[in-house]
């Protein structure tokens, strides 16, 4: 691995030689402080002082509709025009690491050719990032990258220390050598180190997450899923933003006039109700509190049995989209027997007072 130095007005004339030949995606304000990745042409849209986007970048490879293929009586014809080269600047460490169990899921058993050839085609440009109060990165180790991304960008004072994570990326750099540094000074690694000092002890929010595979075992027929079962509205947000969430939905759209249809697959989510409705109308998990003890028994147990890491990267967005505090902090510190002020609780107190009355 070889680190190469920035000088931060060197950073545009880098992009524009790069995005000659591939679409530049990049974090651009939508409204307030909410971010969103975009395909930008104008980079003072850009706009890096961002915490998280709304919707993760795993909308870029898989948007949350695709046509899969055409298929007739006889034959079938693959579409692949989602497919472009693409580069994604200003990805977070979360979000690089999320991208990661995406490759991991997409190929572990089969080869999911809608989602590899979009990465093939696709290179990782990430960018480092400060806390906020939601971030729970640290506690998932995920704050950092060792893998799964091409370049990554360290922001310091008056220049970026970039990492070159893969031949890719290295490429990349060489498209305009003149524009880095290799001479890193003393005084440019102490800097680096200060700041990852400083970040380090900026984390606030914290949970242990050693400990999730058994609580979830020991607490499987708690009374707690029937409380959150009771608040969760099944709206579908926390799946929706999780970056590391990959259920979707396949079915046929008849094409008017040809005896075809196309193939279409679309984002899902298990905490919808139609989710787990099969043929027949029988649905196994009706209840609320099932689903979602099914997204956490997969975020916190089964994805670590198999893979080895939660799946979750600690991005905070379930913690800043769910409008009635179930999140993966609330959930897991209630499993670990903390207290927590969430909703689910408060509103559990007034269902009892009302009774009472
Ligand atoms: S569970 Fe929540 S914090 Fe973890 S990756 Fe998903 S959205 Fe982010
Ligand atoms: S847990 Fe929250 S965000 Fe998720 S479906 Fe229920 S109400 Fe919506």
């Amino acid at each position: 691995m070889r680190i190469v130095k920035l000088k931060k007005e060197n950073l545009f004339p880098f992009l524009e030689v790069i995005s000659k030949e591939a679409d530049l995606w990049a974090p651009v304000k939508k409204y307030e402080d909410k971010h969103v990745f975009k395909a930008v042409e104008d980079f003072s849209e850009i706009d890096l002082d961002y915490q998280r986007t709304i919707i993760p970048p795993r909308r870029i490879l898989l948007p949350p509709k695709t046509n899969m293929f055409e298929a007739t009586q006889n034959t079938y014809k693959e579409d692949f025009s989602n497919v472009s080269k693409k580069i994604i600047f200003g990805i977070h460490a979360c979000d690089v690491n999320a991208l990661v169990i995406m490759d991991r899921f997409y190929n572990f058993a089969y080869d999911d050719p809608y989602y590899t050839r979009a990465r093939e085609n696709t290179l990782i440009l990430g960018y480092s990032c400060w806390p906020d109060e939601h971030c729970l990165c640290k506690s998932t180790n995920t704050h950092i990258v060792t893998e799964g991304y091409d370049l990554f960008f360290s922001k310091l004072d008056t220049h970026y220390l970039v990492w070159i994570g893969s031949s890719q990326g290295d490429d990349l750099i060489r498209k305009q050598p003149s524009l880095f540094n290799e001479d890193i000074s003393d005084k440019d690694i102490q800097t680096y180190l200060n700041w990852q000092k400083e970040r380090e002890d900026a984390f606030q929010a914290e949970i242990d997450f050693i400990d999730m595979p058994d609580l979830i075992e020991l607490k499987y027929n708690d009374p707690l899923w029937e409380e959150l079962g009771k608040a969760c509205l099944a709206c579908g947000s926390c799946t929706n933003v999780c970056p590391t969430c990959n259920c979707y939905n396949v079915y046929d759209k008849p094409i008017l006039g040809k005896n075809a249809s196309k193939i279409v697959r679309c984002w899902d989510a298990c905490t919808l109700e139609n989710y787990s409705e099969v043929a027949g109308g029988e649905n196994f998990r009706e209840n609320r509190a099932d689903r979602l003890k099914l997204w956490y028994t997969h975020k916190l147990q089964a994805y670590i049995s198999k893979y080895g890491k939660p799946a979750c990267v600690g991005c905070g967005r379930c913690i800043v989209s769910c409008p009635v505090d179930i999140n993966v902090l609330t959930v897991g510190k209630t499993l670990s027997g903390e207290k927590v002020d969430a909703f689910w609780k408060r509103f559990n107190l007034q269902v009892k007072k009302e009774v009472r009355k």
